[in-house]
């Protein structure tokens, strides 16, 4: 069976043998299966999906499509944590140090931004100088003297699923719960630790519309997983309006520091705090180094408002060769100028945000990609300022805008007005945390 005939065979919706299955992804990795055709093959699968053992073929295929990092040399417990992606998600840059800081260590493989939603990876690269890239060997070096690294996902490290994944970007195929599972997974099985934590968002800003279908993904991801003998906790998180207040690269990034600092637990927008926390707790339950909820939180929190964390974060950030100006309150990264305020037209009270278009916004703004491979200003950025169930008034702020390319101001600023319901009765703020499943 050629490639044509395979992808007319998922069409159909017909099961697909793991022989034909790896020969697909080994064919792409080696550049002899077009853009085209793996295209039209992911198409096949967001409409017909993928059984459990098609979609244990595609983890296996792109976890083998490169070398498996030895995590054997990290000698303390470690533990890793994965989000499905929301609009300013910024977790993983407060999350990584704090951790460490409580003595599990926490060896990060990140990405690049995926459709609406901003990587880590790029958020990393407004830290003037900061190695997104370390030859395996030096990442653990890191993690062990600083008990946490965040990298991307070297050339060697499922390359198939960095093919892959740039391709679902731009062809709209993310949000897809076979294609998701084996993304996450090819990467945490090449490179993670055997704990693993996923935030699996559901709402207007994510890949999950609603809690049945995170419920979907959920199971598959822990079902593939403990195929390999992972251990992996699922939180469901709220991702109905963007988390913090910052959306963009330099944006989150300096939002996510200055919340890690010494204070910054009770200056930092409260769902940030609160759902950096419960993941904290979660990674160090899965870790085994405490023993109940309550002693894990307690943790969390001492670390944090010592400012042992933020002293971690500090080293971290220099062991991966990033410049980093703690006394100022840009953190010395480059942050585009104000160009406008968007304002509410009516009183009344913000009953909804439809997430994703604050996502769309910044690209607009020229801060996320619509190509494969397109440039990025990490400067632009959106702060968000209102909340679901708060109260505005005609004219109020509800949100700022940042950038250098003034071209597409007016689309953002359209686009945010458009975003956010406003009403005359209040709606109830969504809880931030849905649900959490544990290991089988
Ligand atoms: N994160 C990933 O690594 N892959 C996806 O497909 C979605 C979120």
């Amino acid at each position: 069976m050629g490639f044509r005939e395979i992808i007319e065979c998922k069409k159909r919706g017909e099961s697909l043998t793991a022989e034909q299955i790896t020969w697909l992804v080994e064919s792409f990795t080696n550049d002899q299966l077009p853009d085209y055709q793996m295209s039209a093959f992911l198409m096949a699968v967001w409409f017909r999906g993928l059984t459990p053992a098609e979609t244990l073929a595609l983890t296996d295929s792109m976890l083998k499509s490169g070398a498996m990092l030895d995590m054997s040399r990290l000698a303390g417990p470690t533990a890793d944590k994965h989000s499905t992606g929301g609009v300013g998600d910024k977790v993983s840059l407060l999350l990584a140090p704090l951790v460490a800081a409580c003595g599990v260590q926490v060896p990060m493989l990140s990405g690049r931004g995926l459709g609406h939603t901003a990587g880590t990876l790029d958020k990393l690269e407004a830290i003037p100088g900061y190695q997104v890239l370390l030859p395996n060997h030096r990442f653990l070096e890191v993690v062990e003297e600083v008990g946490c690294a965040i990298v991307g996902q070297s050339p060697d490290i499922a390359p198939a699923d960095g093919k892959v994944y740039a391709l679902r970007d731009v062809t709209g195929t993310v949000d897809c719960v076979p294609l998701i599972t084996a993304s996450i997974l090819s990467k945490k099985l090449a490179a993670g630790p055997a704990n693993i934590v996923i935030d699996l968002k559901t709402g207007s800003g994510a890949f999950m519309a609603d809690l049945a279908q995170a419920h979907e993904l959920a199971r598959s991801l822990i079902a593939t997983a403990s195929h390999w003998g992972r251990r992996l906790a699922v939180v469901f998180s709220d991702m109905s309006q963007p988390l913090g207040r910052a959306v963009g690269h330099a944006h989150e990034t300096r939002e996510a520091f200055a919340a890690l600092q010494p204070g910054g637990r009770s200056r930092a927008p409260a769902d940030l705090v609160g759902l950096t926390s419960e993941l904290a707790v979660e990674m160090i339950l899965l870790a085994g180094t405490q023993a109940d909820r309550g002693s894990a939180l307690a943790q969390v929190q001492q670390a944090w408002d010592s400012g042992r964390a933020f002293d971690h974060l500090l080293r971290w950030v220099a062991a991966q060769g990033g410049r980093l100006d703690p006394d100022r309150d840009d953190f010395g990264f480059d942050l585009a100028p104000l160009v406008a305020d968007v304002t509410a037209e009516r009183a009344g009270y913000v009953t909804g945000v439809q997430c994703r278009e604050v996502g769309y916004a910044l690209a607009d703004l020229g801060g996320a990609r619509r190509r494969v491979g397109e440039g990025l200003d990490l400067s632009a950025g959106v702060d968000f300022l209102v909340r679901v169930g708060e109260k505005v008034q005609r004219g109020q702020p509800l949100a700022k805008l940042y950038c250098r390319r003034t071209a597409k101001v007016l689309t953002a600023k359209e686009r945010l007005t458009a975003a956010v319901a406003i009403a005359e009765t209040p709606g109830a703020p969504p809880p931030l945390i849905l649900d959490r499943i544990g290991p089988a």
